[in-house]
Formats: C-alpha cells, sequence, structure tokens
C-alpha cells in the first residue's frame, strides 16, 4: 500500500518564494476556519468567502455541518464522555481553570502527581513528567540532555517542535534520511570520526530523535533498526509518541508495543495530550534520575505555567479508560475500533485509486494530491460536500508533495466512513487527484 516518495526532483528556490509569495493569498480560506462546537466525529464549522487576493476574508455566516476528518481525536475523547466529563468538571471546581504557577512553585495539584505515576507505569517507566503544551514538550525539554558535547541526530522529517528543540540544542546536530537507520548509521560513523579524531569517543552523548508515527507520512518509525544502531553506538533514544500514544498498540502503548520493542530500550518516551487523550499538554517518561534532571533543569517546567488541572484529570480519566482501571471495556473496545476503522478507510482510499502513505493500522492518512493548487480546489469542494479534511502544503511538506491528511477516529461510524468513501470518490473526478502509484502523472 506504500507509496514511496524517495527520488523527488529537487524544487527550485525561485518557485518556493514565488509560491510562498503568492500562494498563501490566493488559498488563505482553506486555513483558520473557526469551528463552533466540539471536535467530535462531525463537527461545525463557520463557512467564509474565497478571496483571490490579499482582502480580508469575509464570513457568510453559515455554518457548514461536516464530517470530521481533520481532529487528532483518534479515540474520540475529545467530545463530552460519560466518564471523564462529570470528572473533569469535579476537578474545575476543586482546582479551578488555572494554578497561574510553574510546576515548582504553585503549579503541582495530587491530580498532577496521579497522572504522572500512572503514565509512567503505563509506559514501563521509573518516572515521568508533565507539560502545559505538547509542542514545548520537545521543544523545550529536549535541548536541556543536548548539553554542550552532544551529538543530536534527527530524523530528516520530525515535526516543527523537534525541530525547534535540535535547533536550541547545545551541541551538533545531523539529519538523517526519513526513517533509515543505515542513513543514520553513515553519519554516525562520519560524525564519531569527524569529531575530534584522538579521542576513542568524541561526543560525550548521542542522542537519536524520531517519531512513533510521522504526522504528515502515517508511517511507522523503524523502531528495531533504530534500536539496533543505538545499542552499538552507545546512544539514547528520544522517542515522539504524539500520534501512537493511545492509538497504536493492543492495549494502547504506542509503537513499542506495536512492533514488539521494550519501551526499555527507549531512553525518553515523549508524547502529547492532545491526540488519543482528547486533552492538551505534553510528557516526558524516563529513568527517575533523568526527570529529576528535567525537574532541576527545564526552563518549561520552572517557568512556565503547569498543565491546567481540568486536562490533567481528562487525561488520567482518558487513560484509566484506556488501561481498563475504569472498571469497564469501554477503552480496549475504543482502540480495537481505531484499528477497525483506519484499516478499512485505508483499505477504501485505496481501492478507489488514491496515493496513500502510511502504514496498516496507523490513523494518519495522508492522501497525496502532489500539486499545491490543488489544495484549494479539494479543501473548498470538500468543505462544500460536508467533509472536513487537513490540507498540508509547503512549507509542512516539500512544495510537490501537497495532501490532504485524513484522521481516522473510533467515534466514526461505519456508515461515516462509507459516506466519506463516497465524497473522496467523487471529488478524485472533479479535481483529477485519483494517483494511485503514478506520481509520474502527478507531476
Ligand atoms: N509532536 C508531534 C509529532 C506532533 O504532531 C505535534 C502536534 N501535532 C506535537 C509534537 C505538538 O503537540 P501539541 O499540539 O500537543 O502541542
Amino acid at each position: 500500500s506504500k507509496a514511496s516518495l524517495k527520488g523527488y526532483a529537487p524544487i527550485r528556490q525561485d518557485y518556493e518564494d514565488f509560491y510562498t509569495r503568492r500562494m498563501y493569498y490566493r488559498i488563505h480560506d482553506c486555513f483558520n476556519r473557526p469551528i463552533t462546537g466540539p471536535p467530535s466525529s462531525w463537527m461545525d464549522v463557520l463557512e467564509r468567502t474565497p478571496v483571490n487576493r490579499q482582502e480580508p476574508l469575509t464570513t457568510t455566516g453559515k455554518i457548514k455541518r461536516c464530517l470530521n476528518l481533520g481532529s487528532y481525536n483518534y479515540l474520540g475523547f475529545a467530545s463530552s464522555d460519560p466518564y471523564c466529563t462529570p470528572r473533569v468538571l469535579d476537578t474545575l471546581s476543586q482546582h479551578g481553570w488555572s494554578l497561574c504557577s510553574n510546576r515548582a512553585d504553585a503549579g503541582t495539584t495530587p491530580v498532577h502527581e496521579e497522572l504522572e505515576r500512572e503514565l509512567a507505569s503505563f509506559l514501563g517507566k521509573e518516572a515521568a513528567l508533565t507539560c502545559g503544551m505538547g509542542f514545548a514538550t520537545n521543544s523545550a525539554f529536549l535541548p536541556v540532555l543536548a548539553t554542550p558535547g552532544t551529538l543530536v541526530l534527527s530524523d530528516a522529517l520530525n515535526h516543527s517542535s523537534i525541530v525547534a528543540g535540535v535547533r536550541a540544542a547545545k551541541g551538533t546536530v545531523r539529519v538523517f534520511d526519513h526513517n533509515d537507520p543505515e542513513h543514520l548509521e553513515r553519519l554516525l560513523r562520519t560524525a564519531l570520526v569527524e569529531g575530534q579524531p584522538r579521542i576513542h569517543r568524541p561526543w560525550r552523548k548521542v542522542i537519536i530523535v524520531v517519531e512513533g508515527i510521522y504526522s504528515m507520512e502515517g508511517e511507522v518509525v523503524d523502531l528495531a533498526g533504530f534500536v539496533a544502531v543505538a545499542k552499538k553506538y552507545k546512544a539514547y533514544i528520544w522517542l515522539d509518541e504524539a500520534h501512537s500514544i493511545g492509538a497504536m498498540g493492543a492495549t494502547g502503548r504506542g509503537v513499542c508495543e506495536h512492533l514488539g520493542v521494550s519501551s526499555a530500550d527507549i531512553d525518553v518516551l515523549m508524547g502529547t495530550f492532545s491526540k488519543s487523550f482528547g486533552a492538551c499538554g505534553g510528557y516526558v517518561a524516563a529513568n527517575k534520575d533523568v526527570i529529576d534532571y528535567f525537574k532541576a533543569q527545564c526552563p518549561a517546567h520552572l517557568y512556565a505555567t503547569a498543565m491546567t488541572p481540568p486536562a490533567v484529570q481528562m487525561v488520567l480519566s482518558a487513560l484509566r479508560l484506556i488501561t481498563g482501571a475504569d472498571g469497564s471495556d469501554r477503552g480496549a473496545h475504543k482502540l480495537s475500533q481505531l484499528r477497525t476503522n483506519a484499516n478499512y478507510f485505508r483499505s477504501g482510499l485505496l481501492r478507489l485509486g488514491f496515493n496513500v502513505l502510511g502504514d496498516w493500522d496507523s490513523p494518519v492518512m495522508p492522501v497525496m494530491i502532489f500539486q499545491p493548487a490543488k489544495l484549494s480546489a479539494t479543501s473548498r469542494e470538500m468543505l462544500r460536500l460536508g467533509v472536513a479534511v487537513v490540507e498540508v502544503g509547503f512549507p509542512a511538506t516539500p512544495l510537490l508533495t501537497s495532501r490532504m491528511r485524513v484522521c481516522i477516529s473510533a467515534s466514526h461510524t461505519r456508515q461515516d466512513l462509507d459516506y466519506a468513501l463516497q465524497l473522496f470518490d467523487y471529488v478524485a473526478e472533479r479535481c483529477d487527484i485519483r494517483y494511485g502509484g503514478d506520481t509520474a502523472r502527478a507531476l
């Protein structure tokens, strides 16, 4: 099922400049569309008139009811849940909306500590630490480990938050080809020689940074390959499980469980609460020493407002549903429903002749439309028909690999998915986006 994006011709810089200057204004009605309700399997989107130049967008005031294939609400917890919502409301009345303090001063409640204990045990780690924002968990925690003398090796398609973290690192950074442990090893060997030739081990620390499921590719990491290289060169692994925690693995423990890799082989498990947990915030889980070091050193722990208590309670309740600690099998059922839905929709798209990236079981499904001009056509047509998808183009992806990204949820029904497939089929005709494996025609 996997279409390869290897071998794309490099894109000329002047065309990229042209694109960023002109195209954004021509299609900006396709982004920042306000939604007026919860991000459930169906949601209400406020319609706005398309514009061609730089005039401000005008709203038509009309609300469009859309099937939601855009939010990361993998287990469907983001809208109201009978187990989570009353507990969140209790926590809201007990602790208020914000603690107005960082964690170290007056920003820790027993709910924070409970969540961190249960999360560490769920992930098979000694300790965990939460942070108010998933993005900051990468951008502010990663540099704390990458002290001077560290070699950081980062996947070419890592998320923007990782790129921010890696850029803030004090050590040396090298970028390896996407999901390619062999290229990583070649780079690592060269870097070891280039480091300081007279010293046997020139880098004080080597950190490999990868994602569990790549957010724009829907692809599962070659974790066994990276672990083998890490063991050989005594490197640490930082694994971002934003899209895999609570979505992959028989019991929702992420890509380690999905791929049969022990979480003991991953030094820092990082993740976010804005996807499967239906809330917001992020975490790191690791040995107690590493977490204590973060508590003492990380500016986002010491100087940024703590995760808000209702959000912490939302995550704790969702986690208890996932583990069955609520006393029901609802969480387990949602996990298997997510997998069934994801594979059903992926096979439907492939049958219709789309060029779909990513792996089976992954709830992230990029549907390739390649040409940036088709971003606006597909987005407007989809909205007109009543389906909300995320359009991804440059600079989030290379210029000629634009895509519509579908995120599947356990809360989608079979009728929802069939309806969406019908509309994708219709839009494929209108916008000429049935590329199958034929990337040559697309370009
Ligand atoms: N890591 C990855 C891989 C992501 O896709 C995202 C956001 N989608 C983040 C980190 C940032 O998480 P948040 O949106 O929760 O801040």
